[in-house]
């Protein structure tokens, strides 16, 4: 049987503009930044790894100028993947893969914490994290202080079955980066859940149809939207949204099961 725990990897404080583009830029919220513990008899998964732990006492060292400025790091100590892995008595060693849904730093903040997992990331999203062209557009600013380090890294491509038998499948979800990807889950008492990470930032921007600020390629995001509301809405999926404040609130975390 399939467990999944919510972590808390970290809480950032930003303007609701760069979520929700038809608002006026000046206000600021602070939204959550999800991880996810996939327990199967066959190993651990990790799916994405929050922010740094530096980052809440040390944000321009670990950030740089432009990112501090855009937001501010409000986890308490204990807000980051390796301290929640401890709230169920493990370690990072314990666990056998990690996935980055994309290699913006809320997202890819503890991978270097995991050097005995393999880390699953879409081709897509490692190619241009590395392609000097797509790093000089600035349309994508991937965050290589955090996920350049000697790892072992899987490089995916498409759907991803993780442990061979169809209950935790990495799905391609692109458009807010070149290769995001989101985790489909089967769990205890075939209950399936969707871990969107930033293919959709909250209900609001699902409902609403609405695509943030940060976007690699509208039209993918766009189908990619439209996908996940398919599983939704048509397959009675859970769905989980990547910065959901008011999501966050009503979910179970570690170390209490979320499904
Ligand atoms: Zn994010």
């Amino acid at each position: 049987m399939v467990r999944v725990f919510a972590l808390c990897g970290g809480y950032l404080d930003l303007d609701v503009a760069l979520f929700f583009p038809d608002r006026p830029p000046g206000t600021r919220w602070t939204v959550p930044i999800p991880c996810y513990l996939v327990v199967h008899p066959a190993g651990r998964l990790v799916f994405d790894t929050g922010v740094h732990r530096s980052a809440a006492a040390d944000p321009l060292g670990r950030l740089g100028e432009r990112r501090a400025r855009l937001f501010g790091v409000r986890s308490q100590p204990g807000d980051d993947v390796v301290s929640q892995l401890g709230l169920l008595g493990l370690g990072p060693d314990d666990v056998t893969q990690v996935a980055n849904s994309h290699l913006h730093f809320d997202h890819c903040g503890g991978n270097e914490f995991f050097s005995r997992s393999t880390i699953l990331v879409q081709r897509r999203e490692m190619e241009a994290a590395r392609d000097p062209e797509v790093l000089k557009s600035g349309r994508y600013r991937p965050s290589p202080q955090d996920f350049d380090h000697p790892l072992d890294y899987r490089l995916v491509d498409g759907e991803h079955d993780v442990f061979g038998d169809g209950t935790v499948v990495l799905v391609p979800t692109p458009g807010h980066t070149p290769g995001h990807q989101s985790l489909r889950v089967t769990a205890g008492k075939g209950s399936e859940l969707v871990f969107a990470a930033d293919a959709c930032y909250t209900r609001e921007n699902m409902d609403r149809d609405l695509l943030p600020t940060v976007v690699w390629d509208a039209e993918e995001m766009s189908r990619s939207l439209m996908a996940l509301r398919r599983l939704r809405d048509s397959h009675g999926a859970t769905l989980y949204y990547g910065h959901d404040p008011a999501q966050w609130q009503a979910t179970p975390r570690a170390p209490a099961p979320l499904a």
